[in-house]
């Protein structure tokens, strides 16, 4: 399985990883980490709880220092004391003392101040590794980061596919100036049309491989950035841990930049 530095962490991790939302399959997550997809990312919101007592279940059976493992804050927890009882929360339901990195889901009340505080407190005591961010702008990031006292934002984590490409616009430069990993969620999302899709499948036939990891192949193209696409099937994530390994010539990515091109922000980031 193909790794690459995520973001300011310094650890190696799999640039394919395993969603978990809503709720995922433990199989099919035990299946994943057999393939070497160890990066995992869940949220407390995800089946209120639910995602991270099967990730817990999954990877019980694992040496913990050989998983990633990247849960999420809700925002209406992040204040001072509330993201240290959710943090806590979260750990005894995945069964681990500590998360790789933990994220604010998104940005809301309370301040995106006390969030980052609240995470860097929980750095310091040991709970998590790292901090990070989902579906902030560049103008929130900027104010996330003057929040911190010393700790990077070692990731975002955005909406990011063939259908929703702005962010190449305004997050992934972000991420890349700063050292940060850009984490794609619905990876797998685009639209139906038939152009783009012949296109897809022409180039998954030259790589014996499907039109979805070639879509995966495609966002991986930024030296900074990991996917996490979600599958409860089994040949899913086969097809998901394969995507790791196909590197799209200049002349396969132009095609798909032109099938698939990106269009200009007209409003906020985008989120699911
Ligand atoms: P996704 O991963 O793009 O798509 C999931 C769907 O694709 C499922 O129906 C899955 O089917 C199918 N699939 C998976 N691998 C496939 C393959 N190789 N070929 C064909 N179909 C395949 O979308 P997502 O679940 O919305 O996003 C992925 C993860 O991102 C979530 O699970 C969550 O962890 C995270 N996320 C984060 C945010 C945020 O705000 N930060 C928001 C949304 C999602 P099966 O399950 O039947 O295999």
């Amino acid at each position: 399985m193909r790794q690459r530095v995520f973001g300011t962490t310094g650890r190696s991790v799999a640039i394919v990883g395993q969603g978990t939302w809503p709720v995922p399959d433990r199989d099919a997550l035990r299946r994943g980490i057999d393939l070497g997809l160890t990066h995992i990312d869940t949220a407390e919101m995800y089946g209120e709880g639910r995602s991270e007592e099967i990730v817990g279940e999954a990877i019980a059976p694992y040496p913990r220092e050989s998983l990633f493992i990247v849960s999420k804050v809700l925002p209406s927890n992040a204040t001072p004391r509330g993201i240290v009882r959710a943090c806590e929360a979260s750990l005894r339901r995945l069964g681990t003392d500590y998360l790789d990195c933990y994220l604010l889901h998104w940005r809301g009340d309370p301040s995106l101040a006390d969030a980052m505080r609240g995470l860097e407190g929980l750095v310091r005591a040991g709970k998590i590794r790292s901090l990070g961010v989902s579906n902030l702008d560049p103008w929130d990031l900027r104010e996330a980061r003057g929040a911190l006292e010393r700790e990077p934002i070692a990731c975002n984590q955005v909406l990011y596919n063939l259908g929703e490409r702005t962010i190449e616009d305004h997050e992934e430069p972000w991420a890349r100036e700063h050292g940060a990993a850009l984490v794609a969620y619905t990876p797998l999302g685009r639209p139906r049309g038939a152009r783009g899709e012949a296109v897809l499948a022409e180039i998954a036939l030259a790589h014996g491989a499907t039109v979805e990891a070639i879509a995966l192949a495609f966002l991986l193209r930024f030296e900074n950035a990991f996917v996490i696409p979600k599958a409860n099937r089994i040949a899913h994530v086969e097809a998901n841990a394969r995507a790791a390994d196909i590197v799209l010539h200049a002349d396969e990515i132009a095609a798909i930049d032109r099938a698939y091109p990106v269009r200009e922000r007209t409003g906020a980031l985008p989120t699911n």
